[in-house]
């Protein structure tokens, strides 16, 4: 047993038992954790934090849950999986709060989720103020997606596709038969519908503009769909045939509402005019419901306000004796009003006490960030009245600046106050030292890790010298062997500048920005107060755009990307597609630049087809050594013989994927290794093929670090390998799937891979908080890795919150003050020393201590 609980802690009743956990990299783990606590879970990356909170004690409550229910809705909710533990007692049922990107469906927004949209429809629904005559609406009448609620002109999407002559016929000199009508579709179809018009008399030789104006409308816009007889032209032998003629119009349009091919809409997309509906001006909602107000606003209105000015408008409703005067326009001054009112206005003041005031209810959840999401859940679930559960919550501080961390902390506490147990797996230790209690995780990563190296009260791991969490949380705590050398401060001056003049998007308006070429900056500032709007979205499209001015901006997005691989990733991410373009009046500086790359946090694949080995190229090199031997030689396996995505050296039964679905009825998306190659993904062929003793598969199976050693006559792949342990991945395995990566590690593999590449260059590589998932001790390895990137001659710019990492830049560009329509500025750029002592920065206090 390798637990160690603080002396004068007996466990026992209020505990949360755990014994013989050997999940994943757990070393038969015995644990005591204690319940209606704030517990904190720290220990460098890969050390088995979350193998032990989600992956065993969240798993476990999760099985206990799912025999619990009825079989026939166990089908229903999603399969959990059974952890490797001998016991657990003492366990409550748990809810996970993982940090996920928003469900991409684009109806699904901040109201929805936190259902402040219900609450907000049924005040409008029984307090709203009525036109005279007007009916009462039911609270399904205020949704756009609801059959009632809907806009009869857009259908509640709020937008509007229309077709005009320039948009269906872009060049006016090409006759019909020279495919002049561009909005038809290609192929036989189109042949199809031009045969049609020539049966029915028009010209079809005619340069379109000189056609008379009365046959281009009907040829383009009728909704009439006449049937006639067709005799294909040219084709002698085809016989006459019945055709059905659509105008240009009905075919666009009926294809981008019915169509089931997602290639096709876009193709129609091409040939309208995308806006806002005229009917109800974008909000999807009918005349009707748009008439009714609550404090003098439509419920559209409140939908686009941020939650701060929603509160502040619905404050003054409930001071006594406020909407009694009927003058003024508030709320039906019934206690039903006042009791919604009360209700709504409680809820959104925890989203205010989280930092997400800027945000408005009708924002769509594609469009936040991680963290921003959780801390919706984590507010939701503060009204939801459960009680007596466990939340396990994974890095609650992602994305939070140091401002709003302390907030984040009462929060938790209210969680914990209305009788929940809290368990955090964290890095910041700022919100670690607020715990009640530390299990400590190491201590190291993958193989070197997954033991319990302390669990109590936080003041009592000041003791455990072979933490290398504690010199972290306890400053005066001598260094431990196992952490990483912090890199003294090299002090680099830019010689250049790449200038942003009159940025114009979301909050920044009219923003100048300068960023200093062939150095480190960091972009700070609260969440909401501008920084990625400015870094991943102006700068990134800006000089994606001066670097590939050809293509269109929407395809460079993934022209540059070291991910491109997989370029769908882009599409659940920028739903900016809709929105206007950023504004910029002038760039200057460019020319020190001549490659982009964002190294962002999207998964690097999403099958199990991709992996760490596959998508560094470190596997090519690998199926290279195994061709190579002599066994392979002499049977003639090429090295394609090694790759389990083709047929020849793969499982036959399981096409490679080492598992099989199983029980497709009762238990969906259920896998259990594939009975053929049990979980190897080659055929018994293959695998008699050695190298230094080990099939393909038992390298697929090394970790990095293991790898290290074992690869080391084999160059490539020693290259890769080295790079990926130096960012603080040696304990990933490397046929680790891409699914079972964390963003942080695909993040940090990118990076590797990046760095594996690294010439001397002008290329400007833009981070969003790469240190997401890293422990302080591996946040040293990631700043000596971008110091690498920086010496060598490239920008980097990073958008980040770790006061670590910001004190360690050479620039530091800060945003804010606030967030929302209260940021969106400059407000002190120079390096950390001089940003640290603005009086108006809300990083300059937390950066001055940090330095201190
Ligand atoms: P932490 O949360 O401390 O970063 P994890 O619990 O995620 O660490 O990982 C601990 C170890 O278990 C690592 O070596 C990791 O590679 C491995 N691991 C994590 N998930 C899986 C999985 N689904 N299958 C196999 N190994 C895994
Ligand atoms: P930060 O990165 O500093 O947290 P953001 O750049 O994400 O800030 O947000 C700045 C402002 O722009 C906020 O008011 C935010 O609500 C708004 N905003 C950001 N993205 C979008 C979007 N896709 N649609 C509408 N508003 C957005
Ligand atoms: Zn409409
Ligand atoms: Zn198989």
């Amino acid at each position: 047993a390798s637990t160690r609980n603080a002396p004068g802690t007996a466990p026992s009743a209020g505990f949360v038992q755990v014994r013989g956990a050997r999940e994943n990299n757990l070393r038969d783990v015995d644990v005591d954790v204690p319940r209606d606590a704030i517990v904190a879970f720290t220990g460098v990356s890969g050390s088995g934090k979350s193998s032990l909170a989600f992956g065993t004690i969240f798993a476990e409550a999760q099985r206990r849950f799912l025999e619990s229910v009825a079989p026939y809705a166990r089908r229903l909710i999603q399969q959990g999986h059974t952890p490797q533990v001998d016991e657990i007692t003492g366990l409550p049922p748990a809810v996970a709060l993982q940090q996920r990107r928003g469900a991409p469906s684009s109806r699904s927004s901040v109201g929805t989720l936190t259902t402040l949209s219900n609450s907000l429809r049924m005040l409008y629904s029984r307090a709203g103020l009525y036109p005279t005559d007007a009916q009462r609406l039911e609270s399904d009448s205020f949704s756009p997606n609801t059959v009632a609620g809907a806009c009869p002109r857009c259908h509640g999407l709020g937008t509007a596709h229309t077709v005009t002559e320039a948009t269906l016929v872009p060049d006016v000199t090409l006759s019909i038969r020279e495919g002049a009508i561009a909005a038809w579709p290609g192929a036989w179809q189109g042949k199809n519908l031009r045969d049609i018009l020539i049966t029915l008399g028009y010209d079809v030789d005619t340069p379109w503009q000189s056609l008379p104006h009365e046959a281009r409308d009907w040829i383009l816009f009728t909704a009439e769909q006449p049937v006639v007889e067709v005799t294909p032209q040219r084709d002698r032998i085809a016989k006459p045939y019945q055709g059905r003629f659509w105008s240009a119009k009905s075919y666009v349009l009926h294809t981008l509402a019915d169509s089931k091919s997602q290639s096709q809409r876009e193709r129609a997309l091409r040939f309208v005019e995308s806006g806002p509906c005229p009917v109800c001006d974008g909000s999807g909602l009918t005349p009707a419901a748009l008439a009714v107000t609550v404090v003098g606003r439509s419920i559209a209105e409140l939908n686009l306000m941020p939650l701060t000015g929603l509160a502040e408008l619905l404050r003054p409703t409930l001071r006594p004796g406020a909407g009694a005067q009927t003058a003024e326009p508030g709320i039906e001054p019934t206690d039903a009003a006042v009791t919604l009112t009360r209700d709504l206005l409680a809820r959104i003041e925890v989203l205010l006490e989280l930092g997400l005031g800027y945000l408005s209810l009708g924002r769509a959840t594609p469009t936040l960030s991680p963290g921003e999401m959780q801390r919706l859940r984590i507010a939701t679930q503060l009204r939801s009245g459960l009680f007596g559960v466990i939340y396990v919550l994974d890095e609650p501080s992602a994305g939070l600046h140091p401002a709003d961390a302390e907030p984040l902390v009462l929060v938790l506490e209210q969680l914990k106050a209305s009788g929940n147990s809290v368990f955090v797996v964290e890095h910041n230790m700022d919100i670690v030292r607020r715990a009640d209690w530390v299990v400590d995780v190491g201590p190291l990563a993958g193989a070197g890790g997954g033991a319990v190296l302390y669990s109590g009260p936080i003041s009592g791991l000041a003791e455990v010298t072979d933490s290398v969490t504690r010199q972290f949380l306890f400053p005066a705590a001598p260094e431990s062997e196992s952490a990483p050398e912090a890199q003294p401060a090299a002090v680099r001056t830019p010689a250049r500048w790449l200038g942003l003049h009159g940025v114009t998007r979301h909050n920044l308006q009219g923003v100048d920005a300068s960023f200093p070429i062939g150095v480190l900056t960091a972009v700070t500032g609260v969440s909401g107060s501008g920084k990625s709007t400015l870094v991943s979205q102006v700068l990134a499209d800006a000089v994606r755009l001066a670097l590939h001015p050809d293509v269109d901006a929407s395809v460079a997005s993934t022209v540059t990307a070291p991910d491109d691989a997989d370029g769908d990733d882009d599409l659940g991410d920028s739903p900016g597609a809709q929105e206007p373009r950023a504004r910029v009046d002038r760039i200057t500086g460019l020319e020190a630049v001549d490659r982009l790359v964002r190294v962002d946090q999207k998964p690097i694949g999403r099958t199990p087809r991709s992996n760490l080995a596959t998508y560094t190229g470190l596997f090519d090199a690998v199926r290279a050594t195994f061709a190579a031997t002599e066994t392979a030689r002499s049977r003639g396996y090429g090295a394609g013989r090694f790759s389990f995505n083709v047929p020849g050296g793969r499982c036959e039964t399981c096409l490679g994927e080492g598992s099989v679905s199983v029980g497709l009825l009762f238990l969906p998306g259920s896998y259990t290794p594939c009975p053929a190659c049990q979980g190897s993904r080659y055929n018994p062929e293959t695998l008699e093929v050695t190298y230094r003793g080990k099939s393909v598969a038992d390298v697929l199976g090394l970790s990095v670090a293991e790898a290290v050693g074992f690869l080391a006559d084999v160059p490539a792949a020693a290259r890769s390998l080295a790079t990926l342990s130096e960012v603080g991945l040696g304990y990933l395995r490397l046929g680790q799937p891409a699914t079972e990566l964390s963003g942080g590690e695909a993040q940090r593999i990118k990076l590797a891979t990046e760095l594996q590449r690294a010439r001397r260059g002008h290329t400007m590589y833009l981070l969003d908080e790469p240190p997401t998932g890293l422990h302080p001790a591996d946040v040293r390895l990631l700043l000596a890795q971008l110091g690498r990137l920086v010496d060598a001659g490239n920008t980097v710019i990073v958008v980040e919150h770790n006061l670590d990492v910001v004190a360690a830049a050479d620039w530091v560009i800060d945003l804010g003050p606030a967030g929302g329509d209260a940021g969106g500025r400059i407000v002190a750029t120079g390096t950390p020393d001089a940003v640290a002592r603005h009086p108006h920065s809300r990083t300059a206090p937390y950066l001055a201590r940090r330095l201190a």
